[in-house]
C-alpha cells in the first residue's frame, strides 16, 4: 500500500493573537458543531479515493484543535479508522493550546489515538505573551503540560517563538532553559522567530512605532542560542527551526518536507498527491456547499517536471540531512548537477552547501537558506 499523510484543520480560536494570519476566526458553539459534522462529510466523500494508501501519519492543526471537546476529537478520530487503512504505528499528532484542554479532554484524546501533542507555549514570559496577543499565561502552560503527561502523553512538542515585542536574548534563554527543566522534558521543540505578517494588527502597530521589535543583532543572539542550548541538552537539529531527542522527529512534518503524500481536509487544507497540488475553499460558505453537495473540487493544479525539482531542492534543503543525489536522478531521470549545476557550485565555493552522496547546507547555509533556496527556482 502506498503511504499517505493526512492533515484536518479546525480553523477556530479562542480569540485572533495579534500576528497570526492563519487561516482561524472565533466561532460559536453552532458554528463548530455545524463545521464538524462537514469535515466528517469530507472525509465520507474523499476516503473512497485512498484505498490503496496506508495512512502512516495524521495532524490536527488549527486554530486551536483542542477547542473540541474529546467526545468530538472521538468521533472524528472514530470515522477517519473507519473509513482510511491506518497504520498500527501511526504518529496521531495535535495542535493545544494552553488555557483550552481540559484534563478530561486530553485523557479523551488520548483514548481516541491522538499519541502526540504539539503545545503552542511561544514564551514563558506573560509580558511577551500579552504583547502577541496570546490568551494564556506561562503558569497555564504548566497546567496543560502536567494534563498532558496525566493523559498518559509522552510525545510533546513545545512550540517557542524569539524576536518578539520586548524580548532580549537573556530573556529568551530563560524561556528555553524553562521548557527544557520541564520533568520530564520535552522530545520536540519547534523554535521560530515572528514573522510580522502584513496586515496584522502587530504590523500596524509596529509600521506605527507603538511596538518595537528587538534589533537584528539581538535576534541573531537568540537564534545563535536555540542551537547551542538545544544542542548541549541532546536536542538534534533535522529541520531549520525543529529539534528533536533522538528518534522523536516530527513524522508529519518530514512528509511534507520530503513531497510524500498528503491529503489535507477541512476548510482551506492543502493536498498534494501524485504531484498534484490543491487546497480546499477558505471561504467557509463556499466549502460547505461544496461537500454539502458531494462535490469534488476541480481546481486541482499539476506540477511541471521543474516546478517538482524546485520543490525536491527548496523542501529537502530544509532538513539537515539534505536531498539524496541519488534519488533526485531515480525521480527526474537526470543527474542534480546537470540542472542546478551553476548554483550547486556556487554556493559550494560560498561554503553555504556541501556535496557529495546528500546536498546539505551547512551550519552558515542554514542560517541564510531562504537566499540560498531562490537560486534554486529554475523560472
Ligand atoms: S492560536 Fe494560533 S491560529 Fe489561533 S490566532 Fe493564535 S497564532 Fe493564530
Amino acid at each position: 500500500m502506498k503511504p499517505l499523510s493526512l492533515y484536518l484543520h479546525i480553523p477556530f480560536c479562542v480569540r485572533k493573537c495579534h500576528y497570526c494570519d492563519f487561516l482561524s476566526f472565533q466561532a460559536d458553539e453552532a458554528q463548530v458543531k455545524d463545521y464538524v459534522e462537514i469535515l466528517l462529510a469530507e472525509i465520507d466523500l474523499e476516503a473512497p479515493s485512498y484505498k490503496e494508501y496506508e495512512v502512516q501519519t495524521i495532524f490536527f492543526g488549527g486554530g486551536t484543535p483542542s477547542l473540541l471537546d474529546g467526545q468530538t476529537m472521538s468521533r472524528i478520530m472514530e470515522s477517519l479508522c473507519a473509513h482510511f487503512s491506518i497504520a498500527k504505528d501511526a504518529e496521531i499528532s495535535m495542535e493545544v493550546n494552553p488555557g483550552t484542554a481540559t484534563l478530561s479532554n486530553l485523557i479523551s484524546y488520548r483514548k481516541a489515538g491522538i499519541n502526540r501533542l504539539s503545545i503552542g507555549l511561544q514564551s514563558a514570559v506573560d509580558e511577551q505573551l500579552l504583547a502577541i496577543g496570546r490568551i494564556h499565561k506561562y503558569d497555564q502552560f504548566l497546567s496543560t503540560y502536567s494534563a498532558a503527561q496525566e493523559a498518559g502523553f509522552e510525545n510533546i512538542n513545545i512550540d517557542l517563538m524569539s524576536a518578539l515585542p520586548g524580548q532580549t536574548w537573556e530573556s529568551y534563554l530563560m524561556s528555553l532553559e524553562k521548557v527544557l527543566n520541564l520533568t520530564p522534558r520535552p522530545t520536540h521543540i519547534s523554535a521560530y522567530s515572528l514573522i510580522v505578517e502584513e496586515g496584522t494588527p502587530l504590523c500596524e502597530w509596529v509600521e506605527q512605532g507603538k511596538v518595537t521589535l528587538p534589533e537584528e543583532e539581538e535576534e541573531r543572539r537568540m537564534y545563535a542560542l536555540t542551537l547551542e542550548v538545544l544542542r548541549k541538552k541532546g536536542y538534534d537539529r533535522y529541520e531549520i527551526s525543529n529539534y528533536a531527542l533522538p528518534g522523536y522527529e516530527c513524522k508529519h512534518n518530514c512528509v511534507y518536507w520530503t513531497r510524500g503524500d498528503y491529503l489535507g481536509l477541512g476548510l482551506g487544507a492543502a493536498s498534494l498527491i501524485d504531484n498534484n497540488r490543491w487546497s480546499n475553499e477558505s471561504e467557509m460558505q463556499a466549502y460547505q456547499e461544496r461537500i454539502s453537495n458531494k462535490m469534488p473540487l476541480s481546481a486541482k493544479q499539476t506540477l511541471s517536471v521543474s516546478e517538482q525539482m524546485e520543490e525536491f531542492m527548496f523542501l529537502g534543503l530544509r532538513l539537515v540531512e539534505g536531498v539524496s543525489v541519488k534519488k533526485f536522478e531515480e525521480t527526474f531521470g537526470v543527474s542534480v548537477r546537470e540542472v542546478y549545476g551553476k548554483v550547486l557550485s556556487k554556493h559550494q565555493k560560498d561554503g553555504l552547501l556541501t556535496v557529495d552522496e546528500q546536498i546539505r547546507l551547512t551550519e552558515k547555509g542554514l542560517d541564510v537558506s531562504n537566499y540560498v533556496m531562490a537560486d534554486f527556482l529554475l523560472s
